[in-house]
């Protein structure tokens, strides 16, 4: 997943791949169509890589995000980073960390994932 600018909360957009051009928006069956070329696509068929999920957020856009179980463990290694960092640089690195992790885990909490 590409980087996103800080304080993003929406989900990383999939697209097209008929028409290399726009987005999927949910349909009341359950499926998405390109807002395009109206090529549709439905969630067994989505091919995610490991450590993301699928999701749609508030506009009705389906697309990806970091898993809110992966988002929690990366936060969990950059406590345990700041706790145990022996100098400032560390530190801070660490904190970045922790920021991104939690940034990640706030889009998908948004998007209605949950984690446990
Ligand atoms: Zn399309």
């Amino acid at each position: 997943m590409p980087p996103r600018p800080k304080g993003d909360t929406h989900v990383n957009s999939i697209i097209c791949t008929t028409c290399g051009v726009s987005q999927f928006c949910a349909r009341p069956d359950q499926g998405f169509a390109c807002s395009h070329c109206d090529s549709l696509i439905y969630p067994r068929e989505l091919n995610v890589d490991g450590g993301e999920v699928w999701a749609v957020d508030s506009t009705g856009t389906l697309g990806k995000v970091i898993d809110p179980a992966v988002s929690c463990e990366a936060m969990t290694e950059a406590w345990e980073s700041w706790l145990a960092a022996d100098s400032d640089l560390t530190a801070r690195a660490a904190l970045q960390a922790l920021l991104a992790a939690a940034l990640d885990l706030r889009v998908a909490l948004r998007a209605g994932l949950s984690f446990s």
